[in-house]
This record gives C-alpha cells, sequence and structure tokens, in this order.
C-alpha cells in the first residue's frame, strides 16, 4: 500500500533549503524594504535537557522602507511551516514574500475585487510585516528524508501545544504522537523565539497557516465558544469576508474549538489573543483533503497536482492582501 501513497513531487514543491535559497536572494534583491534575522530566546537548561536548536528566522518587510519605529505602522505577524507536513503553507510564504517585493499585480486583484488602489498603497505603506516563512525547520527536515506525516518539531513537540493557555489539558482522546506539548510551557526553541517575537513586536494581526482542512479560525481553541466584544466580532468578519476571497465559501469560519469538532490546549492563537492583547488573531487553514487515507500524508495535507497548488498558493497569498486584514 505505502507504495501507493503520493510523494513530494519537488518539480512542484520548493525544498527546505531551496526555500531559504529564495528567501535570502529575495531580501538580498530588496534590502531597503526587507531584511532576515535569526531569533534565538535564553534557553533554560538542565543538565538532563538534550541539546536542541532550531533559530528562528524571521523576514521583516516594511514596504515604506525598513525603519528602526513600528509605533505608527500596523504590525502583522504571520507564520508559516508549523507542522512539517504542512509544506503548502511554506510555499505559500515564499510567494508572499515575492508578492510583498513586487506588489502590482496582488495589488491590482485587489482593486478588481473593489478596493481603492490609492487606499491599498496608503495601507501597505504603513504596514510591517514579520514573516516566518518555516517555524518547524528540524520537523520539514524529517518530511524530506521520508517522514511524511511527521507535524512535531525535533524533540517531537506539537509547538502549537506548548504555549501558555490551558497548557497541558488533555482530551480524551490525547494522542501524544501527535500533540506532545513538551515538558513544561515554552520548553521549546521554536515558540519561545516566536514569544519573544511577538512580545517585542506587539502586533495588531497575528496568522498562524496550517493544512489539513479548509478553515478560518479564531479563538478560542480550547474552549467552544468565541471570545466576546468588539475585537471578536471584528475578527469574525474579517474571517468571513476572507472566506469568499481565498476559500471559495468552502471554508468553515468560527473558533477552533467549537468548528473543528475538537479543542486543542496551549496554542499560538490562544495566547496571542489572550496574553498578549493581539485583535486579530486567527488561523487559517488552508487546504486539506479529507477524503485522503489517513496514512496518505503528503495527499491530506498538500495538493498534488502544479494547477491544484497555483490555485492554493494564489489564493491564499492574496488573502494577505485584503485590505480588511490591514485595518
Ligand atoms: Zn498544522
Amino acid at each position: 500500500m505505502a507504495g501507493e501513497w503520493a510523494q513530494v513531487d519537488y518539480s512542484i514543491y520548493h525544498t527546505k533549503d531551496q526555500v531559504f535559497e529564495e528567501v535570502e536572494q529575495l531580501v538580498a534583491a530588496n534590502p531597503k524594504i526587507m531584511r532576515l534575522d535569526e531569533v534565538v530566546a535564553p534557553e533554560e537548561r538542565t543538565p538532563s535537557t538534550p541539546a536542541y536548536a532550531s533559530p528562528l528566522k524571521v523576514v521583516t518587510v516594511e514596504p515604506g522602507g525598513l525603519s528602526n519605529n513600528h509605533n505608527k505602522k500596523l504590525r502583522l505577524l504571520l507564520n508559516y511551516g508549523e507542522h512539517g507536513r504542512e509544506l503548502i503553507t511554506v510555499e505559500v510564504a515564499l510567494r508572499l514574500l515575492a508578492s510583498l517585493a513586487d506588489p502590482g499585480p496582488a495589488l491590482a486583484r485587489s482593486v478588481q475585487r473593489g478596493h481603492s488602489p490609492h487606499l491599498l498603497k496608503h495601507l501597505l505603506h504603513s504596514s510591517v510585516f514579520k514573516i516566518v516563512p518555516m517555524e518547524n525547520e528540524v520537523g520539514r527536515a524529517a518530511v524530506e528524508r521520508g517522514q511524511l506525516c511527521e507535524r512535531k518539531n525535533g524533540r517531537s513537540v506539537d509547538t502549537n501545544r506548548n504555549w501558555e493557555v490551558h497548557w497541558g489539558f488533555k482530551e480524551k482522546d490525547y494522542d501524544p504522537k501527535e500533540e506532545f506539548p513538551g515538558t513544561r510551557p515554552f520548553s521549546e526553541p521554536e515558540t519561545a523565539a516566536m514569544l519573544r517575537v511577538a512580545q517585542h513586536f506587539k502586533p495588531h494581526v497575528w496568522m498562524n497557516a496550517h493544512s489539513g482542512m479548509e478553515a478560518l479560525f479564531m479563538p478560542y481553541d480550547h474552549m467552544a465558544h468565541i471570545p466576546e466584544g468588539t475585537a471578536a466580532l471584528a475578527t469574525q468578519d474579517v474571517l468571513q469576508q476572507l472566506n469568499n476571497i481565498s476559500c471559495g465559501g468552502r471554508c468553515a469560519v468560527g473558533s477552533g474549538g467549537k468548528s473543528v469538532g475538537y479543542l486543542a490546549h496551549g496554542t499560538a492563537t490562544d495566547y496571542m489573543y489572550e496574553r498578549l492583547g493581539v485583535p486579530l488573531s486567527f488561523t487559517w487553514e488552508i487546504y486539506g483533503d479529507t477524503k485522503a487515507h489517513f496514512n496518505d500524508c503528503f495527499r491530506m495535507f498538500n495538493p498534488v497536482t502544479q494547477a491544484q497548488f497555483d490555485e492554493v498558493v494564489g489564493n491564499w497569498t492574496d488573502a494577505v492582501f485584503a485590505h480588511r486584514v490591514w485595518h
């Protein structure tokens, strides 16, 4: 049977090394608006902690020109590739970086959807993006060695269960192979570095890209309801518009905990919303083949044809250019 499972087609997908080569080339070609940093959070190590490192590569994009003061700008923190097997999300990050370097075509598509070109340009120039193209580099390397179902990091931790909101709480169907939350909140270098970025950057928008289904999730992941108040209503409104723009109206929209049918504890989106007060916090689940066999992981989480690949990558790049996301 295993011979029938879909494999990664590297004539369509980038390898991990190619991803970072392309990122470095884009940043080098656009030094006035882009910068690449490696973020490492100081680690609390005990002698029994095995050595493990995974610096977080973060691309800062400031279309109005790189500056040191982001106080008056709209700040967006966008995360891709948190789960190794979800290769398609990393491809969206690459396309997004290319689109931010040359925003003409994406802006033109946004204008076609009825947005004012002047407003869009103004918004773009008043924004600063921090984009993590591949949070989970070690997990991704395992996928490229043939472990196509690998989702966790290099220490078998699901970093999207490693955040300090309702951390470690286990549902009846808890599966440590899929969602081991680590030994304590922020035990993982990927999570600790992301926290550091968020604490310094103070984003207005947090977006965590995943695949496996088509859905647009807002808080809460750990409870089966949405928060009260205007920020939650605004988030819901943005997600409904994105559903039409990028998801063909097929996406489930609502709180992760309610819409997905299972509760998730210790997620980044809940932490960003609840602890850091990020007003627009959401998870975009951008693609899924829910009919795929559960062992056919590449197919379940990623488009297998060039046409589907182009459609998903294009749609979810354009989602970032939907001007409602920028308000
Ligand atoms: Zn995921």
